[in-house]
């Protein structure tokens, strides 16, 4: 190619010396034949045998004879050379033209940039390849402000390298510019730049085609050499190099989960519902993967029945489990085949970065031991590679389990602990507290399984239970003749935040025929931070049902005051912590103080938790809390415990 150029460039030096020599060589020949014919002619002239006077005469018509040859000798010359002229013009006129022709059958056109004026020539096909009509500005400006942005630096490089003519004079660039639709079009665009005699670069003439074709099928050739047809998630080598780039990427504190998924007798799904169904149920699987492991994951589909996951940012080896287990329980949602219905389960082998390997390779290895393991137990079982991990993952699991058995049995059961009025000194209303009834454990308390419940996404089905429990219970009450007891339930954040909630609690009510104004729901300042807009209008709906709404263990959470101002709640229960620290403590007799002032100036009433002394009681009712509930009154008893403490006056204690 250097080569090429030099010749190139020889000959065009040659060409030019030639011409310049053919414009001195002319003059020079006519100042020559003119001086010869002068003297030639007056050399004849004088040695003729005539009078001077005709030689005079003769002389003028030598002059006129000489003027009219010589113009019509350059009337000739002039007449060829525009002749060719213009031949030379219309033959490039036409040779670009073709080009053009050629070039906009391949959606392509020429542009032409003189260096030393910086102006630009855009050729009307290469304006059309972006949709543009021959208007379009011939400005560089414009065409550069389309071409796309992540694109823009490498076609400058490219240019002004060909311009600096260091490595190469050739200007080579493959990018996006937009078209007048709005969407972008691949170019592929060449030039070279042309140099003075001086060396300078002084333009630069190129063609552009339109490759967005080309460049699409070679996308679509890249995606199908590293996708799978069929679900579209990564093959297994492009899996290899994702998980490696995920790997290179974790920060040495956080973990990356990575995860086998083998699909539990799939071959069974083929045999009877035929290879077809079996392709649609991998799509629907392959979605399903997806939509749980979330976007920061990479899913990749390793074999005919087998994925794999890798999720980044793990902070801790429970949550590892607990991604593991939302996969697993993924698969507990049948697979909707029209009006079928498929029930499968997945076997899942898990390894964990660093702790189980280094490399990819040695981490899908892991995660096949692992996944032999799992399977060596039966089906749908999931364990992880390092022992210590399963263990406490398997005994969690073993607890969901239970949990989830036992809700179905009805074996949550609710206690109730009376709140008491401090106005009167007589039973307001019962907390309805929920308890574990275990075969072989007794009661536990909620503090062990409800966080276990919200993670495992059953808390709903507890809620609604406890909830179902406690109003058929209250209404009771108000049959055996107090009309104004209420019943405050307990609502976990994800129950709150169940776009279902207000209707499951009109239901309740209706069910059971429990008046709104005898319900009391009590929520965590949590519930209201999480999502402060749909919290809102949610308590707005309860309180159109008639529904109370307490905030339950205030001072532990982080809502701000102006939130407790503006939403419709009810009440305030000062957490226990505080109460046990009350009298005793100043930092926290302080806050008790002030909890109570700011609640009375919003004018909401406050219940003191965990009552367990006089002293504390003595307090409260100087510092006029509304109401307390504790142990100094009662612990929280079975339904059939509570009908000596309806009416009871608590006053003398
Ligand atoms: P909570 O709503 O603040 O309930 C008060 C807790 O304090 C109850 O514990 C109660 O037994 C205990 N308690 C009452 N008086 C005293 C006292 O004088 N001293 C001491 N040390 N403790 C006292 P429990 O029943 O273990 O409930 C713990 C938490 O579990 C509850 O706190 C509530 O947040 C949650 N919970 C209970 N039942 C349910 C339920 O049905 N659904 C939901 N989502 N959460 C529930
Ligand atoms: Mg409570
Ligand atoms: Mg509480």
């Amino acid at each position: 190619m250097e080569d090429e150029n030099r010749m190139a460039s020889s000959l065009t030096l040659y060409g030019t010396r030639q011409k310049r020599y053919a414009t001195l060589f002319i003059p020079a020949m006519y100042l020559v034949i003119a001086g010869l014919w002068i003297v030639a002619s007056d050399w004849v002239v004088a040695s003729l045998p005539i009078t001077p006077e005709a030689q005079n005469e003769l002389q003028t018509y030598k002059g006129w004879a000489f003027v009219i040859v010589t113009a019509c000798l350059l009337a000739l010359a002039m007449h060829i050379a525009y002749r060719k002229l213009i031949t030379a013009n219309e033959a490039l006129e036409r040779s670009r033209n073709q080009l053009e022709l050629a070039l906009s059958s391949a959606g392509g056109g020429i542009w032409d940039r003189d260096l030393v004026q910086d102006t630009l020539f855009i050729s009307p096909q290469m304006k059309a390849s972006i949709g543009c009509t021959d208007s379009f500005p011939d400005s560089l400006a414009v065409w550069h402000a389309r071409i796309h942005p992540d694109d823009r630096d490498a076609v400058n490089e490219s240019i002004d390298e060909a311009i600096s003519g260091q490595s190469t004079t050739l200007h080579d660039a493959r990018y996006r510019i937009q078209h007048q639709d709005g969407d972008y079009r691949w170019l592929h665009s060449r030039a070279r730049v042309i140099h003075n005699k001086h060396g300078q670069p002084i333009r630069m003439i190129g063609v552009a085609l339109n490759i967005s074709a080309q460049m699409e099928a070679e996308r679509q050739l890249a995606h199908l050499i590293r996708y799978d047809s069929l679900t579209g998630l990564a093959n297994r080598s492009s899996f290899h190099t994702q998980l490696d780039d995920l790997l290179a990427q974790a920060d040495g504190k956080t973990l990356v989960v990575i995860m086998r998924v083998d699909i539990d007798r799939f071959k069974e799904v083929n045999d009877e519902f035929g290879p077809e169904v079996g392709d649609k149920v991998l799509q629907m699987i392959a979605d399903r993967i997806e939509h749980v492991v979330g976007s920061s994951a990479i899913v990749g589909r390793l074999g005919a029945d087998e994925f794999a996951v890798g999720i980044p940012h793990i902070k801790r080896a429970n949550e590892a489990q607990r991604a593991a287990r939302n996969l697993s329980n993924s698969f507990a949602k049948k697979f909707k085949l029209g009006d079928r219905s498929l029930q499968l389960s997945a076997s899942i082998g898990v390894a964990v970065y660093p702790t189980d390997g280094e490399s990819s390779e040695q981490l899908i290895r892991a995660t096949a031991v692992a996944l032999t393991n799992a399977r060596s137990d039966g089906w749908g079982n999931t364990r992880f590679f390092a022992t210590e991990i399963d263990e406490s993952f398997r005994l969690r699991v073993r607890r969901s389990q239970e949990l989830r058995e036992a809700t179905r049995r009805g074996e949550l059961e609710v206690h109730f602990q009376p709140i008491v009025s401090l106005r009167d000194g007589v039973t307001a209303g019962f907390e309805a507290l929920v308890r574990w009834q275990r075969p072989d454990e007794g009661l536990v308390p909620p503090d062990q399984f409800i966080g276990l419940a919200e993670e495992l996404g059953y808390i709903g089905e507890i809620g609604r239970n406890v909830l179902q429990q406690a109003c058929k219970e209250a209404k009771k009450w108000q049959n055996m003749g107090d009309q104004t007891l209420y019943v405050a339930v307990n609502v976990s954040p994800r129950q709150f935040d169940d776009p279902d909630f207000v209707s499951v609690v009109r239901q309740t009510l209706a069910d059971t025929g429990l008046l709104p104004s005898h319900l009391e729901l009590e929520i965590t300042e949590t519930a209201l931070s999480r999502d402060p807009e749909a919290a809102q209008k949610r308590l707005s709906a309860l309180r159109d049902l008639g529904v109370s709404v307490a905030i339950d263990d205030f001072g532990t959470g982080y809502s701000s005051l102006g939130a407790l101002e503006r939403l419709p709640l009810s009440r305030l229960k000062i957490d226990k912590s505080f109460i046990a620290l009350y009298g005793s403590q100043d930092r926290t007799t302080v806050i008790v103080e002030s909890i109570l002032s700011l609640a009375q100036g919003l004018n909401l009433p406050v219940t003191a938790e965990g009552v367990e002394t006089r002293e504390q009681l003595a307090l409260l009712n100087a510092s006029k809390a509304e109401a307390a509930q504790g142990y100094l009154f009662s612990k929280p008893v079975k339904h059939d415990a509570i009908e000596p403490l309806i009416g009871r006056n608590w006053g003398s204690i």
